[in-house]
């Protein structure tokens, strides 16, 4: 995309201290997805680093990847994908849980929802440990999909959540704290 003019995102993201608990600085997309200019540019500075994976479908995982990576999917011409948390979905799914810092996570997503042989971009907001993107690519693969990339909009380096991704398979982030 030639007109893209960089910007900076990390003036629009917001940091709250100490949020869900003492010690998280969380990183507030709110605030980036409150202006138009800066929602935009988010979505096709990352259509543009991805749009080479040639994905057949975006899977967003809820529920901040659903914000962004429906719009993706839009820029990238392909279909989206839900991955929900547990009893969401209404037809037939594939559950794969992941252990947090503290406690349990559980995804799902439909048994259905890809063909065989599918092309498959995994979006979130963040990358922080990589336990929430490598359960997905789990369930990708269950899915019969091969997953060919990650996009998020911020990751955490500190935590080198990279790590913990399918080897050699690319991971796009838009910054990086
Ligand atoms: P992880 O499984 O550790 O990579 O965590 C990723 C998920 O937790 C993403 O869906 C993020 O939205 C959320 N998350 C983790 N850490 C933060 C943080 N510091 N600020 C905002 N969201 C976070």
């Amino acid at each position: 995309n030639p007109v893209l003019v960089a910007m900076d995102l990390k003036d629009y993201i917001r940091d709250v201290p100490d949020f869900p608990e003492p010690g998280i600085l969380f990183r507030d997309i709110t605030t980036l997805l409150a202006e138009p200019g800066a929602l935009r540019y988010a979505i096709d500075a990352l259509a543009d680093k991805v749009a080479g994976l040639a994905p057949d479908y975006v899977a967003g995982i809820e529920s901040r990847g659903f914000i962004f990576g429906t719009p993706l999917a839009l820029a990238l011409g392909c279909g989206f994908v839900p991955v929900r948390k547990p009893g969401k979905l209404p037809a037939a799914v594939f559950r794969e849980e992941y252990t947090l810092e503290y406690g349990k996570n559980v995804l799902e997503i439909h048994q259905d929802a890809l063909g065989t042989a599918s092309r498959v971009l995994v979006v979130d907001d963040l990358l922080a440990t990589g336990g929430t993107a490598a359960a997905t690519a789990q369930l990708i693969h269950r899915a019969g999909g091969t997953v060919v990339g990650f996009g998020f909009i911020i990751e955490l380096t500190f935590l080198n959540g990279r790590a913990r991704l399918p080897e050699g398979t690319p991971a796009v982030a838009l910054v990086s704290y």
